[in-house]
């Protein structure tokens, strides 16, 4: 064989284990693959993740937990059984070394930061902000985000089964935690579904709903049917993508017999109208792909349905390898039959640097990924740049690398910029993380932050 710089190999598909947590040595094969014990067995705070890992976790990592959620976290913690069993698979509490893996497993290093994990120098970018990609702004109906010509994101609901801490929406999306407050909905559910519902009849020139949130494994199943079935009424609605990170974080609840039943009964009406229904699930790393969510996935496609979809993020110590994402990759592919899709660069949300990539090594990754996949099978890496949408990473229109800041142009009006002349030749702004750049760039965005404050900067540049 000749040496490549990555050597496929398949990887065979493992549930870690839940007895070995101390928490959950009684724990039933029948209780587990229950999506309401996962529900109501989620860890949500630090006494009920030291109940479940026992004493062989640190009072260390608890601190350092703890200090995060005072000062940084944006997201609540909330943490499916079958996610945290997933993490530091290979030990157990009461081994020595438990709680080093934990800290180094990249699993955890998105689902319960730390302290620790985040940048002191520059812990969010002077241009971070909560609802970074503006969808707030682009609502043509309240939670309807209406940002390219053909496709709108219906955020149905603000809540999930499980909470990153990376979350793009967490201006939205979770509890509140001690250094971000939620935006409410104003409207009551049903009224805003209806309204949504109401908007897309009237709008033909919209073809493709995103329905997301939030996860849609979180809206009674009912409501959610009536909503998509309501959306195959609409004629000029061809493509529904249901996004939920639930496939992987709680893969029990897309095995729940009412789930796959309702399924069944909307991949069949979508048939029927010549319309197709896929999920979009939200994986990042190869080792949350167990055979329960291999489970889960093929029981979605068995119901019909179009596809079943990938779309990680790329996070700096959780898949930030070209091996990383090739594993994760072929193991959705081969172990899971989900369809690796995109990756997108982090988002700039405060509290975020210590997550985000910068440009350059993004493409890099884009370009260390092309030919082992097939060509149908391998993602692409996106940047979401605020006020344009998704664009490839090579679509860059210029490049500062000094300063950390790429351009980008677009080829279409969002919904705020319907009378905008200048929307189409504009260049749009994204941001490297400021910490990776040359001494020069790093001295620029210090003098700027000093001498105008991180929020006033926008007027500076
Ligand atoms: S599942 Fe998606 S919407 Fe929910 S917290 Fe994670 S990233 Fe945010």
């Amino acid at each position: 064989m000749v040496d490549q710089p990555y050597a496929y190999q398949r990887i065979e598909l493992t549930e870690p284990d839940w007895k070995r947590i101390p928490g959950w040595s009684e724990v039933t094969t029948a209780e587990w693959e229950s999506a309401q014990w996962q529900r109501a067995h989620c860890v949500k705070n630090l006494r009920q993740l030291r109940e479940v890992l026992g004493a062989g976790l640190d009072e260390a990592f608890l601190a350092d937990l703890e200090r995060d959620q005072r000062e940084r976290a944006t997201m609540s913690m909330l943490v499916p059984p079958q996610m945290l069993n997933t993490m530091a698979s290979s030990t157990a509490p009461d081994q020595p070394g438990f709680t080093e893996a934990l800290y180094a497993d990249p699993v955890r290093r998105y689902m319960i930061p730390v302290f620790s994990d985040r940048r002191t120098d520059w812990p969010s970018h002077p241009y971070s902000s909560r609802d970074s990609l503006h969808e707030a702004e682009m609502w043509a109906v309240e939670g309807l985000t209406h940002r390219y010509p053909t496709k709108v994101l219906a955020e149905v609901l603000p809540t999930c089964p499980q909470y990153c801490g990376h979350c793009t929406r967490m201006d939205l999306v979770g509890n509140p935690t001690a250094s971000a407050g939620k935006l409410k909905f104003g409207l009551p559910p049903a009224d805003r579904l209806a309204a949504m519902i109401d908007y897309l009849r009237v709008t033909p020139g919209v073809r493709d709903v995103v329905v997301s949130g939030g996860d849609v494994a979180n809206l009674p199943w009912p409501r959610l049917e009536a909503f998509v079935s309501a959306l195959l009424d609409v004629d000029s609605i061809r493509d529904i993508r249901l996004a939920t990170k639930a496939l992987m974080g709680l893969p029990q609840h897309w095995l729940a017999d009412d789930v796959r039943a309702g399924m069944e009964r909307l991949g069949a009406k979508a048939r029927e109208r010549g319309a197709s229904i896929a999920i979009h699930t939200h994986v990042n790393a190869a080792q949350s792909v167990t055979p329960l969510v291999a489970r889960a996935a093929q029981a979605m496609l068995d119901t019909g349905i179009r596809d079943v979809r990938n779309q990680g993020v790329l996070l700096r110590g959780v898949n930030d390898s070209a091996t990383a994402l090739l594993d994760l990759c072929f193991t959705l592919l081969d172990g899971a039959g989900i369809m690796p899709y995109y990756f997108y660069m982090c988002d700039m949300i405060p509290g975020s640097e210590h997550w985000r990539l910068s440009l350059a090594e993004a493409q890099h990754l884009q370009h260390q990924i092309m030919g082992y996949l097939p060509g149908f099978a391998t993602p692409r890496m996106v940047c979401d740049v605020p006020y344009v949408g998704k664009r490839w990473v090579h679509q860059v229109s210029r490049y500062d690398t000094d300063l950390g800041i790429s351009y980008w142009t677009k080829n279409y009006r969002t919904g705020v910029e319907a009378d905008d002349p200048l929307a189409l030749t504009r260049e749009y702004p994204y941001y490297d993380p400021i910490y990776l750049l040359p001494p020069r760039g790093q001295d620029w965005w210090r003098a700027r932050s000093d001498a105008a404050g991180p929020l006033q900067l926008a007027e500076k540049i």
